[in-house]
């Protein structure tokens, strides 16, 4: 297999970390961003003594100066950047007639334009290279919708919008685009749910538990794959039964 650079964005989180420790077991050299330096160090000290040195750099996927800085800093470091997950995203949940544009905004600019500022700055170089793997983390959210979650909801189904666009304009050049659409994982985003409507969630999860983190590594490591070169424009749902559809 061939080792290649991996930009994971969000990567201190929880589905994040065990997507770098993934790719990073598959051989990668794996970099991701930060914005805060305290939590950015203590996270590499763990990742470290786990025998994992991924390259950091400061950086907010909101914003195209950092995105733009983020990725050359990385080539400048690593090499150019043939795999990128965009897999930073929060929530600002609340019911849409007591939502306010900040909320909305928030979302929308975390979770989907920062698909465009990341995506941005790498694209030119894995189509000159004519490789590359692009996956969007998306959620069970975007396909089904949820109560509370208009902002999120909608920015989650506009990443699938990106993916299967800019998987036919790069498929004739090696680049594969895809989305994974989890369900609910075990992460801090979703320990913050109150316990009561976690243990309902669970509940209603037909493998009668929240996922874990590795469980969505898994798949973005098969995307990433050499093997995965006819996959591309691609949802893959990873969510114990909780979304079916085809
Ligand atoms: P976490 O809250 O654990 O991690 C989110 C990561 O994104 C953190 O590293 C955070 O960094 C980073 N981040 C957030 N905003 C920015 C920003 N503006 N610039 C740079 N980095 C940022 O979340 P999860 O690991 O649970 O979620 C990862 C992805 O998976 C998200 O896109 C989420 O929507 C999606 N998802 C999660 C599900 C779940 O059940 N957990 C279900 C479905 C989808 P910082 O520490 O600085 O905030």
């Amino acid at each position: 297999m061939t080792s290649r650079v991996a930009l994971v964005t969000g990567g201190t989180g929880g589905i994040g970390t065990a997507i770098c420790k993934k790719l990073a077991d598959m051989g990668h050299k794996v970099a991701t961003n930060y914005r805060n330096e305290e939590k950015a160090q203590a996270w590499k000290t763990q990742m470290q003594a786990d025998g994992y040195p991924i390259t950091l750099v400061k950086g907010d996927v909101t914003s195209p100066e950092d995105a733009e800085t983020i990725v050359r800093t990385i080539e400048q470091q690593l090499g150019p950047v043939d795999i990128l997950i965009n897999n930073a995203g929060i929530t600002r949940d609340t019911t849409f007639h007591r939502m306010t544009s900040q909320q909305w905004g928030e979302v929308v600019n975390t979770n989907l334009n920062s698909v465009f500022n990341m995506t941005r700055p790498v694209i030119e170089g894995m189509r000159e290279r004519k490789w590359g793997r692009i996956i969007q983390i998306s959620s069970i959210n975007g396909l089904k919708g949820q109560y509370g979650q208009a902002n999120y909801a909608a920015a989650k189904a506009g990443m699938h919008g990106f993916t299967i666009s800019l998987a036919r304009e790069n498929a004739k050049l090696g680049i594969t685009v895809n989305t994974v659409s989890p369900g609910y994982v075990a992460t801090d985003m979703v320990m913050a749910v109150p316990e009561e409507v976690r243990a309902k969630i669970a509940a209603d999860i037909p493998t009668g538990r929240l996922g874990k983190p590795e469980e969505i590594a898994y798949a973005v490591a098969f995307l990433v794959d050499d093997q995965a070169a006819w996959i591309t424009g691609s949802n893959l749902d990873i969510n114990g039964g909780h979304h079916m559809g085809w």
